[in-house]
């Protein structure tokens, strides 16, 4: 039986807020200082249209590396996975989503996977477009359709606080130009991807882009095919395998779905064929994954049977 009540959902919510006094918000991005440790919400949306949801779904989060699994659909439809996957390859990395130490080491210049900032940086570099302007109204047009939602936009005062401060994304730009990797001027990827991750959006439309990956890139509620099954699928075994960066292995087993978070505190998730999850706990782990959205769905899972496994 899944979650079926907002009374239901609200109960698993107030017990997962225990956690969020071992969490911090996120400051290496002076702007996302400003959220409050103390939220936690969640919308769940169903393939009927219906929807239930706990807490204050209505305020926006931005999406930050959330955006990742989106740029990565997008860049696919766009270039087909054979360009992809000459840029970036399919495999975790046990290290934290910034660190550069793969690009070094490993065999192949290519960052290993598109859930890494190194490997979501490559993949931006492929969305079509002849200006920043141009890629980013597509990525948007894109979001927009996906969350039934055209009002959504970025928060610039949040891009331009990450991009002020995204040295580590620079040097990553860098590593990744010197191999060939990217091509294009590195501050031009720089403010479309800090872009990218502003994009902000309420957790019912991310619960509802959860649901589109649920259900093999179909919106149940349009019945339109919105992103091609196969591009879905591969995105959702990306979820699998890296969505919760270096903790992935931990909450295959302990939740076991197709998830993505981001360091806003928002994370994205999708039932195989059963709902889209939206959730957002600005109260980060030392991962950097919410805390309290963590355990929300660990409750969840347990509660209602959600592991794929
Ligand atoms: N914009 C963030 C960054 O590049 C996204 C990282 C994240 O959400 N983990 O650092």
């Amino acid at each position: 039986m899944p979650c079926s009540t907002n009374d239901e959902l609200n109960a698993l919510v107030k017990e997962a807020k225990k956690v969020l006094q071992y969490g911090k918000v996120a400051d290496y991005i002076p702007a996302l200082q400003k959220a409050n440790a103390e939220d936690l919400s969640a919308a769940i949306f169903y393939p009927n249209g219906r929807c239930i949801s706990a807490g204050d779904i209505e305020q926006n989060i931005t999406l930050q590396s959330i955006s990742k699994v989106l740029t990565l659909a997008l860049a696919l439809m766009d270039c087909g996975e054979e360009k992809v996957f000459s840029k970036v390859g399919y495999e975790p990395t046990g290290d934290p989503f910034n660190s550069i130490i793969k690009l070094e080491t490993s065999q192949s210049a290519k960052p290993l996977n598109p859930m890494i900032n190194a490997g979501a940086l490559a993949v931006t570099h492929l969305i079509k477009g002849e200006s920043v302007e141009e890629r980013l109204q597509r990525l948007l047009d894109f979001i927009r359709a996906l969350a039934g939602d055209r009002a959504i936009s970025y928060d610039g005062e949040v891009a331009s606080s990450e991009y002020q401060t995204a040295d580590l994304n620079r040097a990553l730009c860098y590593y990744m130009r010197k191999d060939g990797i990217i091509d294009e001027d590195v501050e031009e990827l720089l403010d479309l991807y800090t872009k990218q991750c502003a994009i902000q959006m309420d957790c019912l439309d991310l619960s509802r882009v959860g649901l589109i990956f649920a259900m093999d890139g179909r919106d149940p509620v349009r019945e339109k095919q919105l992103i091609p099954v196969e591009v879905a699928r591969l995105c959702k075994t990306f979820m699998v395998t890296c969505g919760m960066y270096n903790a992935s292995g931990e909450f295959a087993i302990r939740v076991g779905i197709p998830a993505k978070s981001g360091v806003s505190g928002g994370i994205m998730g999708s039932v195989p064929n059963r709902f889209g999850i939206g959730i957002f706990g600005p109260a980060l782990d030392e991962i950097g994954n919410s805390i309290g959205g963590m355990k929300l769905l660990e409750l969840m899972s347990e509660q209602y049977d959600l592991s794929i496994f």
